[in-house]
Formats: structure tokens, sequence, C-alpha cells
């Protein structure tokens, strides 16, 4: 009996388990804080008898992170791991210089990849660009949609954006114009893209003739 209750508790646990320590992103420690329901050993830090949760449980946080960037389609770009390090310093340092940190990456990616989409699996040596811009874009779309028809509707950003949001501030200087954006917006899209051009063609240094 004995063997029989050890192999379906092995069962239960048969995805691989990362823990705390192989986080350095507090929102990232808690969320896998909260999420652990035992003690075990980290498949990869050398962590021992410490919170431990299967590396699809971080599936969802990391989908969300990933949405920052897109995979290069010209050759330029960096490693993909090197990218969410660098800018968010997603992964305990040690795990991400001896290269375990990949391997989570491509595991936690791994676990909800669905081959039937097409979409390629994620890895995380694969070459990515940022793709924020992209993404502002669509999401700033979809809010402006939807808070036409509800006026308290607040823009549905995941946590781990709130970082890159704060970096989209800016100090505007005394003096700037500000507009306001109200219903009608679209309908001037074109006059206002075309002022934007006009703007943007001014800011680059025109060539001597
Ligand atoms: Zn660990």
């Amino acid at each position: 009996m004995t063997s029989a209750r050890a192999a379906a508790t092995i069962e239960v646990m048969d995805g691989p388990m990362c823990c705390v320590e192989c986080f350095n992103d507090e929102w990232l420690r808690d969320y896998v804080r909260e999420a652990s329901t035992e003690k075990g050993d980290c498949d990869y830090c050398e962590a021992e008898n410490v919170a431990v949760v299967d590396v699809a449980s971080l599936y969802g946080p990391f989908q969300n992170l990933l949405r920052l960037y897109a995979a290069s389609d010209d050759g330029l770009g960096d490693f993909l791991i090197n990218l969410i390090q660098g800018e968010h310093e997603v992964f305990n340092e040690e795990l991400y210089d001896g290269g375990e940190a990949d391997r989570l990456l491509d595991d936690i990616m791994g676990s909800g990849w669905d081959d039937d989409t097409g979409e390629p699996r994620v890895n995380a040596r694969d070459l990515y660009e940022p793709a924020l811009s992209q993404w502002m874009t669509e999401a700033w779309r979809d809010f402006c949609a939807k808070v036409k028809v509800d006026p308290e509707h607040e823009p549905g950003l995941p946590e781990l954006l709130d970082e890159e949001l704060g970096r989209m501030e800016v100090v505007v200087p005394k003096g700037s114009t500000l507009y306001r954006a109200r219903l009608g917006f679209v309908e001037q899209e074109g006059e206002v893209a075309a002022e934007l051009a006009r703007k943007l063609a001014k800011a680059v240094p025109a060539k001597a003739a």
C-alpha cells in the first residue's frame, strides 16, 4: 500500500517544480509563495525544502510578460532570456548566469504550449525584439473602444506591466499644449495622423540638398 500511495504522489507532482528562490522579481516571488501548497526540492536551483510550485502555474504571468516581445523575423534582436532578464531582472542572477534560467523559461512556456495553434514553441535562446509599442497600441485601442460605451471602464493591464507604464511617464515642459481624447476622435484620425507625420518629418534632420 505504501508504494502505491508513493506512486500516486509522484504522479501528482509529475511536472518540474521551481521555487521562490528561482526568481528575483518581487511580484513573482510573492506569486510563487501564494501559489505554493507544498515544500520540496527545486528542480532548477539548489534550494531544498522550500515552497515549490509546478512550472505550469507560472504560465499565465509569463505569457503576459512575453507580450512585451515579438519573435524577430530579420535576424536582429537578442535572446529572449537576455531581454527579459536585462529589463526586468526576472530570475535569480546565479540561475541566469548558470543557464538554468533558460531551461526554466522553456519549461514554463512549454507547459502551456498548444501545438494545434500553429504557434512555434517559445525558446529562451530565440531572437526577440521589444514589442511594447505594438502591444500598447492594441491595448490602447481596445481601451478606447470600451470606454466609449462605459465611461467607468478601466484599462485591464497585467500587473507585470505596471513598471512599463511607469517608464512611459514623461515630464511635459511648462506651457505645452495638451489634447484631451474625446468621442469623435476617430473621425479625425486621418488629420491627426497627417499632423503627426509632419511633426516627425520635421524632427528628422534634413539632408543637405
Ligand atoms: Zn528554485
